[in-house]
């Protein structure tokens, strides 16, 4: 089982060079980061990160790939979204201003989080819309039930 802290990565203590890490990130993840996000579920997602220790920052080279289920945009019943994706992530020693891809750190740090990003990466992974791939594919019933209470936007 994965606690809390095997999301801290003692930034000190690494080793220059290549480190790597594996976890699996499931609901219960999601949930105790962010109790307020409901829209997905079924998450069973793999994350592979391969760190790059040098002098004065960390790389992080990060793959996910899995699956999860959000409500469809059009009928509103679950449907499954696979993704296979690649982020990139670097910590950098020194003063700036953080980007999606740079994070400062001061020089003296001595841990770095990673559930915080990790969290990111998968709430961002979702796509602006999500739709079933064809209205076919829709619940049905539900499609009916819901056109005669919308006006058809599609
Ligand atoms: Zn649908």
């Amino acid at each position: 089982m994965i606690t809390k802290l095997d999301y801290k990565i003692n930034y000190q203590a690494l080793n220059l060079g290549h480190s790597y890490y594996d976890y699996d990130i499931d609901d219960t993840f999601i949930h105790d980061y962010n109790p307020n996000f409901d829209e997905m579920r079924d998450v069973f997602i793999h994350i592979k990160i391969d760190l790059l220790k040098t002098e004065t920052c960390a790389e992080l080279f990060i793959n996910l790939k899995g699956s999860y289920n959000v409500l469809c945009d059009r009928c509103l019943s679950f449907m499954k979204i696979d993704i296979d994706k690649n982020d990139y992530l670097i910590f950098k020693e020194g003063i700036g201003e953080d980007d999606e891809t740079i994070i400062y750190i001061s020089q003296g740090t001595e841990f770095i989080d990673l559930r915080p990003h990790i969290y990111d990466f998968i709430a961002l992974s979702m796509p602006m819309r999500h739709v079933h791939n064809d209205e076919s594919d829709c619940d049905q019933e539900m499609l009916n039930k819901l056109k005669e209470y919308l006006i058809e936007d599609y």
